[in-house]
């Protein structure tokens, strides 16, 4: 068993020299980026239409071209080993104002969020993620998930700090108990990269979900003396953020309850530090079969051949991935754009599974759409595309309500015992429903 000491940085036990277990507090200076000479300009050299892209000779390349101008312009003395690496990632994470001008070209709505300090949740980017960020349009996809803007600070109407009610639904400290046969239990708070429009943003970088010995085994003890309980699943946070030896313990004590069936971990680490994904951590993940995982992916430039590698590295553990994708307007709130994403999951072997209406969280407004909008995007995925791809179009009911599947509606009426259904193209059939 990894024991979890006070001296340790809870989080990935790196020394606490280099990294403070508070995400809020002082960080220590990081790798210091070199001055910008000339503005990196992407070129093409792989046929983007291609997943995973493939160069000219053939070959696959390791990373974008995005990825190698982006690390030839800023971090030129950086080898390799080090980039490859996911504690220097994690150390170099980019979370200031000075920090992100130097590779930015920020917008006033950006700097002004910056200069105040966000609203609830921090601020961080791997160098990794901020490789896939464009320099200079504000209004980039990526860009506009992980770089805060004043209207975060808008409140708008009915959004709370815990719209889906989770704190009301604590057991224990970190353990939340809705549904009657599964639990959702939050190991840590730290994410390698904060999505601006997180549902947990309320306590997620705030160094308050700490992964000690003390509160988890509080958990696991609700668990043991909860015989309904058949499923566990496993977020934060980012769990991955955890050192290997840690979470192999918090999955072995897991694994040694007779009625926990099976186990589950929420991750977006394939999409923003894909270099976490090693062979040692796969090697460890196997042993705790049956284990499921759901993978944090928004859009398609997230599909990188570094996230195809972790995912394949992790489907070849047995490790059966979903996705969750979060409706986002002006993110990948189109089918074309929807449609890029669940076909390159489809390739790292993800499965997409769920598609979230954004929660109300508190200064979400930019980010949320109409429901009309998922509702036309599920009906220009089913029939267009493999059934596979099809996500399931959710809402979590505020208030606790849990999720709630929508559909676009393909039963147009009734004619005597027909039942009269819309297929994709518009085309109306009668189906005889047996009465
Ligand atoms: S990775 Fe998940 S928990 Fe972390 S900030 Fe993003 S949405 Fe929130």
């Amino acid at each position: 068993m990894a024991s979890i000491d006070a001296e340790a940085c809870p989080y990935c036990q790196v020394d606490v020299e280099e990294e403070p277990p508070s995400t809020t507090g002082q960080f220590p200076v990081p790798h210091t980026l070199a001055p910008l000479s000339r503005p990196a300009r992407p070129r093409a050299i792989a046929d983007a239409d291609v997943f995973p892209p493939r160069l000219i000779s053939g070959r696959s390349p390791r990373s974008t071209f995005q990825t190698r101008a982006f690390r030839k312009t800023f971090y030129p003395e950086v080898a390799d080993p080090q980039w490859n690496d996911w504690r220097w990632q994690a150390r170099n994470r980019l979370r200031t104002l000075a920090q992100l001008e130097q590779v930015l070209v920020l917008s006033e709505a950006e700097r002004s969020a910056l200069a105040q300090g966000p609203a609830t949740l921090p601020v961080s980017i791997t160098p990794y993620y901020m490789s896939l960020v464009s320099r200079d349009d504000h209004n980039q996809p990526l860009r506009k998930t992980v770089i805060p803007t004043s209207a975060e600070f808008h409140q708008g109407i009915g959004e709370a700090d815990d719209p889906l009610g989770e704190d009301g639904d604590t057991a224990v400290p970190g353990l939340v108990h809705r549904y009657p046969d599964r639990v959702l239990l939050l190991v840590t708070d730290f994410c390698s990269s904060y999505c601006r429009y997180c549902t947990r943003s309320r306590m997620v970088g705030h160094g308050g979900v700490a992964p000690s010995e003390a509160r988890l085994e509080r958990a696991f003890d609700y668990i043991r003396r909860t015989p309904a309980i058949r499923d566990v699943l496993i977020s934060g946070g980012d769990p991955l953020a955890l050192s290997d030896e840690r979470l192999d313990w918090i999955l072995s004590q897991l694994r040694q309850i007779p009625h926990v069936e099976f186990l589950r971990i929420g991750s977006k680490m394939p999409a923003v530090l894909p270099q976490r994904i090693t062979p040692q951590l796969c090697r460890m993940l196997r042993k705790h079969h049956p284990l499921w995982m759901s993978l944090h992916f928004l859009h398609p430039d997230e599909c990188t051949p570094e996230s195809y590698q972790a995912c394949t590295r992790l489907a070849d553990a047995g490790i059966p991935l979903g996705s969750q994708t979060v409706l986002l307007q002006g993110v990948n709130d189109d089918v074309e754009t929807m449609k890029r994403l669940v076909h390159r999951l489809l390739v790292m072997r993800v499965r997409p599974y769920y598609l979230y209406q954004c929660d109300p969280i508190r200064g979400s407004s930019h980010f949320r759409t109409p429901v009309s909008k998922g509702l036309e995007i599920i009906q220009g995925l089913r029939g267009h595309t493999t059934g596979y791809a099809v996500p399931n179009y959710v809402i979590d009911a505020p208030g606790g309500g849990g999720k709630i599947p929508l559909q676009p509606n393909y039963v147009v009426g009734r004619e005597g015992g027909d039942l009269l259904l819309e297929n994709y193209r518009g085309d109306i059939y009668r189906y005889p429903d047996p009465v």
